[in-house]
């Protein structure tokens, strides 16, 4: 169970692909703790010292609530003196209109910032005092109750009280305009404070995202190019190149690896001309013979067509060696091969069977196109004289067996007997002719 889990976390180490992605995750990474910090951590204390301020204005806010409630109790006893007469409303009157001063000392105006606010208060204590003493002199009235003019004095005592509670009313509204105010414009620097802080960390996403892509996709682009470079070459198609629209050292890996390609390409092809060519001639040899010959009959079979060989050999070859030399005759079996390759087609196959004898494989030719053919050779190999490095141009002639697929043989080895034969034929009957196989009549 180790071993398998230590396995996987080895494969995931090895690939690539994997390494960029825990790069990427690494680097995006303090992009995620930088935006948590600024969300949770930073914005909040940069919003904070606002909801101080509010909670300032509130508290500032109190006294004056309380001055307020203070004034209109204060009105009470001098209103009940008036109805009901009796001297303790007096006493009652002093020890709220004494409550009343040290409210208004506590809402000194000094605690307001603004000039309207600090107006406001002193106004508000203004109006108190004017219906302090108003109210002071309706309480001196000995007999208030259904005195008109005491009930006037009363309407300007409740007129002063109730302008000063309307002051610090005002006061207070003044108040709630700023605690609004600041909570707005709270909300407004949180709401900022997230934008800025989401877009900048989105930003720097999309950047770092696309940096990450572009730097992975450039170096994956070359690796997978080598890799698949690579995998050609193990499935022998050496003729495949890397190309890489990129510099840098995996550029110089690809050119490395194009360099070796090529190399094991000619290597495999010298290799391969090696192993199907005769050295002396040029030509396929007895082995890759049989191949072709295998291969085209093959074909023939199966498109039922027909296939021809000649089997040539050179008359009296070994004459030329015993007065020319041995180099003489190579040199003539060299530009007789020469003169095959030329005189046959594209299609057809020139091959050094053995010694001086010659197999030309002729495909989708029957035996009378195959003798034609070869007829056509002998007479070009009859009139013309081979170069030797030393001494005079030599003259040769050359006797052609000719057999034909599926006429005559149904095998290679068939084929190749009767064309033998043929050849044989050819020799007994004179030399420098081409005759057709003819089975021996049974
Ligand atoms: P024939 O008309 O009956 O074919 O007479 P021939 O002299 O050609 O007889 P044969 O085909 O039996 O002899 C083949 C000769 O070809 C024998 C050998 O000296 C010569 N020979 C075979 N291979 C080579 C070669 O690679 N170079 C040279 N110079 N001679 C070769
Ligand atoms: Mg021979
Ligand atoms: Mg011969």
């Amino acid at each position: 169970m180790k071993a398998i889990a230590m396995a996987r976390f080895r494969s995931l180490q090895s690939s690539l692909r994997t390494r960029f992605t825990l790069g990427l995750a690494a680097v995006l990474l303090p992009f995620l703790l930088a935006a948590a910090v600024g969300l949770f951590y930073l914005l909040p204390r940069l919003v904070d010292p606002l909801e101080d301020i509010v909670r300032v204005v509130i508290g500032e806010m109190n006294p004056v609530m309380h001055l307020q409630a203070n004034l209109l109790t204060a009105a009470m006893p001098v209103n009940d003196y008036l109805i009901n007469g009796e001297s303790d409303e007096s006493i009652l009157f002093a020890q709220l209109s004494h409550q009343v001063d040290l409210a208004f000392k506590e809402a000194a105006p000094e605690r307001f910032s603004l000039a309207q606010e600090h107006e406001l208060i002193v106004s508000a204590r203004r109006e108190w005092q004017e219906a302090r003493q108003i109210g002071e002199a309706l309480l001196r009235l000995r007999d208030p109750i259904g005195d008109p003019q005491a009930a006037r004095e009363m309407m300007r005592f409740d007129a002063h009280i109730y302008l000063s509670v309307d002051l610090l009313e005002q006061l207070h509204a003044i108040s709630r305009r700023f605690i609004d105010a600041d909570r707005a414009s709270a909300r407004v620097t949180r709401a900022h404070s997230i934008l800025i802080t989401f877009g900048a960390f989105t930003a720097a996403l999309a950047i770092s995202l696309l940096a990450s892509a572009t730097l992975a996709r450039s170096v994956l682009t070359g690796v997978d190019a080598l890799r698949q470079g690579a995998a050609c070459l193990s499935a022998d198609e050496l003729s495949h190149r890397v190309i890489l629209a990129q510099r840098g050292e995996l550029a110089e890996l690809a050119t490395a690896f194009n360099a070796m390609a090529e190399k094991l390409e000619q290597n495999q092809k010298a290799l391969y001309e090696l192993a199907t060519r005769d050295g002396l001639t040029g030509l396929y040899n007895q082995r890759t013979f049989y191949t072709l010959i295998e291969g085209e009959l093959a074909h023939a079979r199966r498109f039922e067509r027909p296939v021809s060989l000649l089997l040539l050999d050179i008359d009296h070859f070994k004459h030329v060696n015993d007065t020319c030399g041995h180099q003489a005759g190579d040199a003539v079996l060299k530009g007789l091969s020469e003169l095959l390759n030329h005189q046959a087609r594209v299609i057809d196959r020139v091959c050094r069977y053995g010694g001086e004898e010659i197999t030309v494989i002729l495909p989708e030719t029957d035996l009378d196109a195959a003798a034609n053919i070869a007829e056509r050779m002998r007479v070009a190999i009859e009139a013309r004289l081979f170069d030797v490095e030393t001494g005079t141009p030599i003259g040769i002639t050359v006797s052609i067996g000719v057999a034909s697929f599926p006429a005559q043989a149904d095998n290679a080895e068939a084929l190749v007997a009767a064309a033998d034969a043929a050849m044989y034929s050819a020799k007994q009957s004179g030399r420098n002719r081409v005759i057709r196989y003819k089975p021996a009549a049974s």
